[in-house]
């Protein structure tokens, strides 16, 4: 009999059909809770179409070998009741902390790893002062269900910053201070249930309008700060006590006497991650298959590509304006992933890995992809 598991998953999006389709050659099939009836993981996992607190999907959860995720809101009514029936990974404890920026950054900083300047808003009294204790400007965030860019604000006076928590609808924030950071920075890092760490790639990352634009391997950042993410990643995952894959996002400064600089963590997503898409192409083992690896207790490698590599995304278009398939298909290195989603302006439909020998090739590639796609 070869190995034949099940990987349960909260949600059933793009990240879940990622999973599901590195999880199968591993022998390992994955069931997806999700109540959208278009879900992407549809078409390659089985799908179990209900709300996530649906007693019988989680019921049939809990017949698994192990649950993952692919989003942190995963209401408590849903781990509460799966916790102690089958390993949740990562825990519900983990989840907790990601969700809330505010605990996050608590956590973050216990863990001994360095946190934007911040101030938490729960209440209008909590506004008297905390923008002028971070310098004058700012970036509001609601505490929680922020993605994407979505949730929150840039803050350059009193009065906007007013306005822009009025706009949010008043709900727990935290407000942070601008950090001049000098590259934006991801890592992947899995842990087995025996605690063992392996690591994915340092990938720069480029935004626009709050959204991940694309995403390159290697960072431009020297390999002291290289190091230095591994090192605050496996400090993270050690102190969380995480069983399972995350990524921390990094805002790197400025560099100091030809040292690389010092890393900021800006977030920890408790998941799989759209910086981390690179490693299905980059010749090595894949975040996703990592993922699998880390939930179900399977031996593991560090998820690092073995060539230079670039991801950019596809996002939805306007009317009319449908990228050109074909002459994306036929650009040399890049390899095409859809998602098989509707296409609504700005959405995340898919993205386009580029590999080659050197940065500089991958770079060109990138280039190509972009002007494919119409994007700059
Ligand atoms: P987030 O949702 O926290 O990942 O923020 C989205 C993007 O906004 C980040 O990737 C940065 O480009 C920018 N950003 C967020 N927080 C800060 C900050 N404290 N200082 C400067 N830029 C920020």
């Amino acid at each position: 009999m070869t190995r034949d598991l099940t990987l349960g998953i909260l949600g059933g999006g793009q990240l879940a059909q990622m999973i599901a389709l590195a999880a199968l050659p591993l022998g390992v099939r994955c069931v997806v809770l999700e109540p959208d009836p278009l879900a992407p993981a549809r078409l390659c996992a089985e799908h179990l179409r209900a709300p996530y607190t649906d007693p019988a999907g989680l019921e049939r959860l809990t017949g698994c070998d192990a649950v993952t995720l692919e989003f942190e809101n995963v209401p408590v009514g849903a781990t509460s009741v799966l916790e102690g029936q089958v390993p949740l990974r990562p825990s519900p404890a983990v989840l907790h902390r990601s969700k809330h920026r505010g605990r996050e950054k608590v956590a973050l900083e216990a863990a001994g790893a360095r946190v934007a300047p911040y101030r938490l808003i729960e209440s209008e009294a909590d506004l008297e002062g905390a923008l002028a204790s971070l310098g004058g400007q700012g970036i509001l965030k609601t505490a929680e269900l922020g993605y994407d860019g979505k949730g929150q604000a840039r803050i350059g006076n009193e009065a906007e910053l007013h306005a822009a928590w009025d706009e949010l609808g008043g709900v727990p924030c935290v407000l942070e201070g601008l950090v001049p950071f000098v590259r934006e920075v991801s890592l992947g890092v899995a842990r087995g249930p025996d605690g063992s760490l392996s690591f994915g790639p340092l990938v720069e990352n480029i935004h626009r309008g709050g959204i991940l634009r694309r995403s390159v391997y290697p960072a431009g950042s020297s390999a002291h700060t290289a190091a230095q993410a591994r090192t605050l990643a496996g400090a993270v995952a050690d102190a969380w006590g995480v069983v399972g894959l995350i990524t921390l996002e990094f805002f790197e400064l400025a560099g100091v006497d030809g040292q690389g600089g010092e890393l900021i963590v800006n977030e920890v997503a408790p998941r799989v991650h759209n910086s981390g898409h690179l490693t299905q192409d980059g010749g090595g083992v894949s975040q996703f298959e990592a993922a699998v690896r880390a939930a179900l207790g399977l031996p593991m490698q560090d998820f690092l590509p073995l060539l230079p590599c670039g991801m950019v995304n596809i996002l939805g278009w306007e009317k009319g304006n449908e990228p050109d398939w074909a002459a994306l298909e036929s650009l040399p290195g890049t390899h095409l992933h859809l998602y098989h989603k509707a296409s609504k302006p700005g959405r995340k439909l898919g993205h386009v890995n580029v590999v080659g020998q050197t940065p500089e090739e991958v770079l060109a590639g990138m280039e190509m992809v972009q002007r494919v796609l119409g994007i700059k």
